[in-house]
């Protein structure tokens, strides 16, 4: 039996009559039945073929199989962005009355979820202190369907532990754990190990690694992924065959280049951590970070995300980022290119001062996912920066 890196690098669409080595795209539609009594058989799911490109296709099978193959799930569904993933993870099993329990440190659009678009429909959501076990405890309701977290958060970069709550699967097996799994990867970090449901990512993020294309992806327990399935074949939040084509073949090197972006945020990290100007440094797998020991323990690798803050707040922060030569400033994460993003004035702009506070981000907090260029460069690039600002 092969090891996972090869398993996920030989899983291809069956190889057609042209034998091509490389898998091909197929962009259709739809797909034909050989005869009428074929097409009855196949809507009756007495026999197992693909129909519409809304509900399968060939190269959105191959993306879905090799994520389930990296994260260890018995089955999963592909979506057009990660937005689409999140909220069919979500909108396939709630109910008008239900409540969800979930980490408030979490991506923007789907605070606006919980907080704007499912109270319309009747379900609420308690936020939680990811880090405090017993806000997780005391939030549970009798009418609690999902517990929700990221870790590590953005921006904060803070952990929830994921073994400790996946346990509460034993005292609650109804309620769905459900984790947004985007920042760390499979390839750093594996939830459905200790008991979570379901497993969510942007694969616009480091899974195409590229910048391109949005994707996104949620995998785990088979007989939900079927409740899903439904949702979606009718709801139609589809992944299109070329992006599943694309982001397949970059799932080839993810396990590479997560070793590279990890390998290159540490080092920035220990470099920020001797600096004058900077007056606090976040990565999961530096010693100084409050929750290392969780870090080494549930992640294999710290991640891309370096968050930092810059001594002279605000003011600062915005004039650091203008004056770097290499590294641009885009709202994206998890590209090849190292990106720069200033929360305070962008990504949660929309917060109260108190709200960005109880996140962990401050006025001269800097968001840096690290890139695969060469480390020296990356270091220069911010520590030049940073002097021409003092
Ligand atoms: C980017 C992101 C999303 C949304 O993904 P899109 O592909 O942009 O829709 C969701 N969760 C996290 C943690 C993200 O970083």
């Amino acid at each position: 039996m092969h090891k996972d890196d090869s398993k996920i690098i030989r899983n291809q669409v069956p190889r057609s009559d042209k034998r091509e080595h490389s898998a091909p795209l197929y962009l259709t539609s739809s797909f034909i039945f050989d005869s009428a009594e074929q097409g009855r058989a196949i809507f009756a799911e007495e026999e197992e073929g693909m129909v519409y490109s809304r509900y399968s296709n060939p190269n959105t099978d191959e993306f879905i199989q090799k994520v389930c193959i990296m994260e260890g799930a018995e089955a999963g569904l592909s979506f057009s962005s990660g937005m689409a993933a999140v909220f069919a993870s979500f909108a396939a099993f709630i109910h008008s009355g239900d409540h969800i329990v979930s980490s408030r440190a979490i991506f923007g659009s789907t605070h606006q979820l919980f907080t704007q678009l499912f109270p319309r429909w009747g379900v609420t959501t308690t936020y939680v202190d990811g880090v405090d076990k017993a806000q997780w405890e005391n939030a549970i309701q009798e009418n609690t369907k999902i517990i929700f977290l990221e870790s590590p958060s953005n921006p904060g970069l803070e952990l929830v532990d994921l073994e400790w709550l996946g346990s509460f699967k034993e005292k609650y097996p109804h309620i769905l754990l459900i984790i947004d799994n985007c920042f760390a990867t499979p390839y750093l970090q594996k939830p459905l190990q200790y008991g979570f449901d379901l497993s969510i990512h942007s694969a616009t993020k480091y899974m195409d690694g590229q910048g391109r294309v949005l994707g996104g992806v949620t995998v785990g327990k088979k007989e939900l992924i079927d409740t899903m399935m439904f949702f979606i074949r009718h709801t139609g939040p589809s992944m299109s065959p070329f992006n599943a084509w694309l982001i397949s073949k970059s799932l080839d090197t993810l396990g590479l280049r997560m070793d590279r972006h990890c390998s290159n945020a540490l080092a920035l990290a220990e470099a920020l951590e001797n600096n004058a100007e900077i007056e606090d440094v976040k990565y999961p797998f530096l010693p100084s970070h409050p929750q290392y020991e969780l870090a080494k323990k549930q992640m294999k690798a710290g991640g891309g995300i370096v968050t930092f803050v810059v001594k002279g707040g605000f003011e600062r922060a915005k004039n650091f980022i203008d004056h770097l030569e290499m590294i641009l400033c885009t709202s994206n994460l998890g590209d090849n290119r190292s990106i720069v993003t200033h929360p305070a004035s962008t990504t949660h702009s929309k917060l109260s001062e108190e709200e960005r506070l109880n996140l962990g981000i401050k006025p001269g907090s800097i968001r840096l996912s690290v890139g695969l260029e060469d480390k020296e460069d990356i270091i220069a690039d911010v520590t030049n920066a940073l002097d021409q600002t003092k």
